[in-house]
């Protein structure tokens, strides 16, 4: 069967990866890419970074894969990644972490998958400037707490987007014979925004007895991320808590250059890597494809192609294994042009 995804390259090193990605996925099913263009070079071609174009594809064509995009930091244009999962409703980010044999790594056996809200916390994008209106407002209600040249950013919690992202959570790890979920917050800190996700989670992890719920704090998370990866399965966490942990859970199995993702809502689903697009790389072909190839691999296990998936992966784990043909960050000097074709020799073997 031929299945008709939206395409978007990216920028830095993101179209080099997807014409791997394409190329290798060609030997596997029939796809017909729709490709479409945002961030910078979007800009300047079609005057917005994030086309009405692209947002009408995905909508039709309901999967997207995606290579990475830069957003400007400080300033300049906010993040088309968070416009996208904000205008589609891609409230679940699925990011899994584990350890594959061949990879040097200071950890064996680590097998995490984060499920992070991707629609509001700090990530709803509402930002004051300082001596705006609405800024003195919300400091002439600080008492003193907040000074006049403070800038404020919003942290958004809501139940219902809270209920969302944990009935998500506990129905993947059901689904996946996943054992436990974790929520994550600072919530002895923020305790109405941080303390309400925590409550709703709780809630709704009445209705799942059979698995076990645990809460921790972030900053006492990442220390036993550090030390003891192994005792954790599903972590379930607000936006920016998820984002931080799932490049820290990344570290654990290997790097950026192999951990994949998927961002899923009621009806869209777009995968892509956790990396960023790492400019200083951009055109060099050294960037490790492993990390897009296994969002790939998601994205055909959600197009019910389990076989193409699993063939997929296994292609990838023994060239990983074989470390005869693999990227710098594995330790490795080939050119990810030269991994993807060990690839495309074991899927053909
Ligand atoms: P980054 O993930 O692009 O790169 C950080 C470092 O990780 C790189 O310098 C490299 O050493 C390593 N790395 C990343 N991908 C790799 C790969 N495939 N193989 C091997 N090593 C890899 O993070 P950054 O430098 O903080 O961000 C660069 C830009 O990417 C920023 O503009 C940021 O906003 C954007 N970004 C986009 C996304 C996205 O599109 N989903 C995600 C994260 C960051």
């Amino acid at each position: 069967m031929k299945h008709k995804v939206t395409l978007i390259p990216g920028d830095g090193v993101g179209p080099e990866l997807i014409d791997i990605v394409k190329k290798i996925v060609s030997h596997l099913v029939e796809i017909e890419w729709e490709e479409v263009e945002v961030g910078e070079d979007a800009l300047k071609k079609y005057g917005d970074v994030l086309p009405s174009n692209v947002i009408e594809s995905i909508k039709k064509n309901k999967v997207a894969l995606k290579g990475p995009v830069t957003t400007p930091i400080g300033s300049g244009f906010r993040s088309v990644n968070v416009a996208l999962r904000q205008i589609l409703n891609l409230y679940a980010c699925v990011r899994p972490c584990k350890t594959y044999p061949g990879i040097n790594t200071k950890y064996e056996n680590v097998d995490i998958v984060i499920i992070r809200e991707n629609t509001e916390d700090l990530y709803a994008g509402v930002e004051f400037q300082p001596f705006s209106e609405e800024a003195n407002y919300i400091i002439s209600k600080s008492n003193g707490k907040i000074s006049k040249d403070c800038a404020i950013s919003i942290k958004a919690i809501s139940p219902s987007a809270t209920r969302k992202i944990a009935k998500f959570a506990f129905e993947y790890a059901v689904k996946n014979n996943r054992k436990k979920v974790t929520s994550v917050t600072k919530a002895n800190i923020l305790k109405y925004t941080d303390g309400l996700f925590f409550e709703v989670c709780r809630e709704v992890a009445k209705e799942y007895p059979q698995i076990e719920y645990e809460e921790k704090l972030i900053d006492n998370m990442c220390m036993q991320l550090v030390q003891k990866p192994q005792m954790y399965d599903v972590l379930l966490l607000p936006n920016l808590y998820g984002d931080i942990v799932s490049d820290l859970c990344a570290g654990l199995v290997g790097g950026l250059g192999v951990a994949p993702g998927a961002n899923f809502g009621d009806e869209y689903a777009l995968f892509e890597a956790v990396h960023g697009s790492a400019p200083k790389y951009k055109g060099l072909n050294k960037v490790n494809p492993t990390a897009l190839l296994l969002s790939a691999k998601m994205m055909l296990e959600y197009l019910g192609e389990n076989e193409a998936a699993n063939r997929l992966e296994n292609a990838i784990i023994e060239v990983i294994k074989e470390a005869k043909v693999i990227t710098y960050d594995l330790g490795g000097n080939s050119k990810n042009t030269e991994m993807a074709e060990e690839i495309i020799r074991k899927l053909g073997s």
